[in-house]
């Protein structure tokens, strides 16, 4: 998605200068089979389990790899290093983003399996499971969008509770800005959980943030899920993870404009990054 928080910048990511020089291809293609199935996957599983219609994704003709949706020799599973995070997260998916190779939310996924959840966005009728994990009183739950209506919703500017002795659950909402919207201001359903402001922690980001190619064009200065989430771990002061996760985003980004370009991904510092991280 592109989430509503404010801030454009071409990407800055420089190319890599490690000692472990670039392979012109990065990975192989069978890597994808090494994960098991997590929450985002699940959930366009159930979709397409569901549905009468085929996604027709942009370049659909490609082979893609079943777990990234990269093209194979774009595949960015072999930087995939799943890891714990000090919050959870909470995907409310437009329907629309599940199939979309675009999405990043699934990226939130591939890195903290074991503590992000996706359900279907539905305005009218959220899925039981989603509203039990909302009232769950051993979370704290915080909605990220920008904090314009501040009188009519609680706004919080810490992750998770004051007395912090509940899991911090940050619920992202994952569609196109518009989509995003809606989702936040036609849920009734939504409107009694406090909205986290990220104005600090976009601040102390700035830098590293809007680095988002693949739908600048139409979505000009918004952000991506994965980078509304790095926001999040900021405000938690969980730096080794923000840095995991926009470094992931950083190769995601690269290696998608590559298949775009039919060019070889360039090697980033990203990249050694993550191959230096436990
Ligand atoms: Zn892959």
């Amino acid at each position: 998605m592109n989430n509503p928080l404010s801030s454009s910048r071409e990407n800055s990511a420089s190319v890599a200068t490690c000692a472990n020089s670039f392979d012109a291809s990065p990975v192989s293609a069978d890597t994808g089979s090494a994960f098991a199935p997590h929450a985002v996957d699940r959930l366009r599983q159930f979709c397409e389990s569901q549905s009468t219609r085929v996604f027709n994704a942009r370049g659909i003709a490609l082979q893609r790899c079943p777990s990234c949706m990269l093209g194979h020799n774009t595949c960015i599973c072999a930087w995939r290093k799943p890891t714990a995070s000090t919050i959870d997260f909470v995907l409310l998916m437009h329907r629309d983003e599940v199939y979309k190779p675009t999405n990043t939310g699934r990226l939130i996924a591939d890195l903290y399996p074991d503590q992000c959840q996706a359900f279907l966005w539905d305005r009218t009728r959220p899925d039981a499971e989603l509203l039990a994990l909302l009232d769950d009183p051993g979370r704290h739950c915080q909605v990220v969008f920008p904090p314009r209506d501040r009188e009519t919703r609680i706004i919080e500017t810490q992750v998770g509770a004051p007395d912090n002795q509940r899991r911090p659950t940050v619920i992202l909402l994952d569609g196109t800005w518009k989509q995003a919207r809606k989702m936040y201001s036609q849920a009734t359903w939504l409107r009694a959980l406090p909205v986290l402001d990220l104005t600090d922690a976009m601040t102390e980001l700035d830098q590293q943030l809007g680095h988002y190619k693949v739908r600048q064009a139409c979505e000009t200065g918004r952000l991506a899920t994965a980078e509304a989430a790095a926001l999040c771990l900021q405000a938690a002061q969980d730096q080794a993870n923000v840095h995991h996760l926009l470094n992931y985003f950083t190769v995601f980004n690269e290696h998608y404009v590559a298949t775009r370009m039919n060019r070889k991904p360039a090697r980033l510092k990203a990249h050694c990054d993550l191959e230096n991280s436990q």
